[in-house]
């Protein structure tokens, strides 16, 4: 059952061929028998999993119906969760346990889904590698000494190892196009606004974004349609209208324009990943795509134009995780000041507290206009280059990943060599735009993404092309040995 994607445990349930308590059950199982080989769960939470199953099958049985109605879900461990522990991967939250569900956790249990638990995560969702959790690194299915990326590691490698078929997660600078690249999953990045952030615990408001991790285009599409939608509680969630995402996932790519950026073919990427892009390419010509040569002129200054937006906001939320209200607090604090250096000092690890001291340098007065105010107009600059491209395509299409997956621990001494790896899906976050990373191919062993950008709101767009796609290939469906 374990095999199962999202859309044919749909149809099985509805056509009952087994309940959801059964699939629930199995999937329990295999997470116990094989999670620890991954460290990919923080928390699972069987009793409460199969609880929600037998309503699901309930549901069913009065007649409803839904495709989401009784699948199996699991949450990255920022998505507060009523009565269950919201550790964002910390020490400061490991004692969290939030009173309320965040809005896309609601929608997705009003629809039915069972969750299964909460998955690892870089802590605060800073990295790359899902190196820096206090629950420990989580492992790639594909080669255990291998990171699986990050931040959503644990959402992507239980996915990769068929311990379920979907999870959520969450994409500041990457966070869900990347490890979908490294663990060979379909990830999607909504537009800003388009999913609800209530409840999803904050990194860099202006740039985060909760959204789906599956195998195929075709689930993310199902998932996406449970997540999206305006919400009241969110100030930043855009009322628009949600189109049926599952419905034009088989329309004709004929006459479709790709971009392909210069810039993303310079030195720093693996030239086996360029040769899998261009196959990809290749592969979507057939289908009727045609390509054309476009330019990001402003792409060189998104990492450093990131690395200060993003920490300056992480350094601002962080700021409530004093030692005070909730969370950690230290043994025996000597006065005030002692409780809140004491208590974010053991509270927060390394490169938490490497990006505080970043973004409350960048925002201090006197640096505010030199790094702030100077990065916010680079940002502009980069959605500008984005809008004038699209004029001209309808999507744009390379790789996600400048190399595959790294060994555990390669590049933790050197933060800059990680930020690095950012490189070709920071800029969707600046501009606010919808990326999708599919798989396309393996260098080594070891999985490849091809990332595709569309203008704002057409997520649609982005599943149709990995849809089309992944009817005529099927890296998608290759499963690491072993799981
Ligand atoms: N790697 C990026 C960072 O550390 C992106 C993380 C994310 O998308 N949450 O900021």
């Amino acid at each position: 059952m374990h095999q199962l994607t999202l859309a044919e445990i749909a149809r099985g349930l509805a056509d009952k061929s087994f309940s959801s308590e059964e699939l629930t059950g199995a999937l329990l199982s295999r997470i116990k028998q094989l999670d620890p080989q991954l460290n990919s769960f923080i928390t699972v939470t069987e009793t409460q999993a199969l609880e929600q199953a037998r309503a699901a099958d309930a549901r069913r049985a009065a007649g409803e119906t839904g495709a989401l109605l009784g699948a199996p879900i699991a949450h990255k461990d920022l998505f507060c969760t009523n009565g269950v522990r919201t550790s964002c991967g910390s020490k400061m939250l490991d004692n969290f346990t939030a009173p309320y569900d965040a809005t896309v956790v609601a929608k997705l249990a009003e629809a039915g889904m069972v969750s299964l638990g909460k998955t690892n995560m870089d802590e605060f969702a800073m990295g790359s590698a899902n190196e820096s959790s206090h629950y420990g690194a989580v492992k790639n299915p594909w080669n255990l000494e291998h990171v699986p990326g990050g931040s959503s590691g644990g959402s992507a490698a239980a996915v990769a190892a068929r311990l379920l078929p979907a999870t959520t997660g969450t994409d500041t600078g990457g966070s869900i196009r990347q490890p979908a690249a490294l663990t060979n999953l379909t990830g999607l990045k909504p537009t800003y606004g388009r999913v609800s952030r209530w409840g999803m615990i904050a990194y860099a408001s202006s740039l985060d974004q909760g959204g789906p991790l599956a195998r195929t285009a075709e689930d993310c599409a199902l998932l996406l349609q449970g997540m999206a939608g305006f919400d009241a509680k969110d100030s930043t969630s855009v009322d628009e209208p949600v189109p049926d995402f599952s419905a034009n996932l088989n329309a004709s790519l004929q006459g479709l324009r790709i971009g392909l950026p210069k810039e993303y073919f310079g030195a720093g990427l693996d030239p086996r990943i360029a040769g899998l892009v261009q196959a990809s390419v290749k592969e979507l010509e057939k289908l009727g795509a045609v390509v054309k040569e476009i330019s990001l002129p402003n792409m060189q200054h998104a990492i450093p134009a990131y690395y200060v937006i993003a920490p300056a906001e992480a350094s601002s939320n962080l700021s409530r995780f004093d030692g005070v209200r909730f969370g950690y607090r230290c043994e025996d604090p000597k006065d005030l000041t002692d409780l809140y250096k004491r208590s974010r000092g053991e509270g927060f690890g390394a490169e938490v507290q490497r990006r505080i001291m970043v973004g409350t340098y960048a925002l201090s007065a006197g640096y505010y206009d030199a790094y702030y105010v100077k990065a916010q107009q680079i940002r502009r600059l980069i959605k500008n280059d984005f809008v004038a491209a699209f004029n001209d395509v309808d999507v744009i299409l390379g790789p996600t990943t400048p190399n595959p997956a790294w060994k555990l621990g390669a590049k933790s001494a050197d933060p800059v060599a990680a930020y690095l790896e950012d490189v070709y899906t920071i800029t969707a976050n600046l501009a606010g735009l919808p990326g999708l990373s599919m798989p396309a191919g393996f260098v080594d062993g070891l999985p490849v993404g091809v990332q595709l950008l569309a203008p704002y709101f057409q997520e649609g767009r982005l599943l149709n092309i990995a849809h089309r796609y992944q009817q005529v290939t099927d890296w998608h469906t290759r499963a690491p040995n072993g799981f």
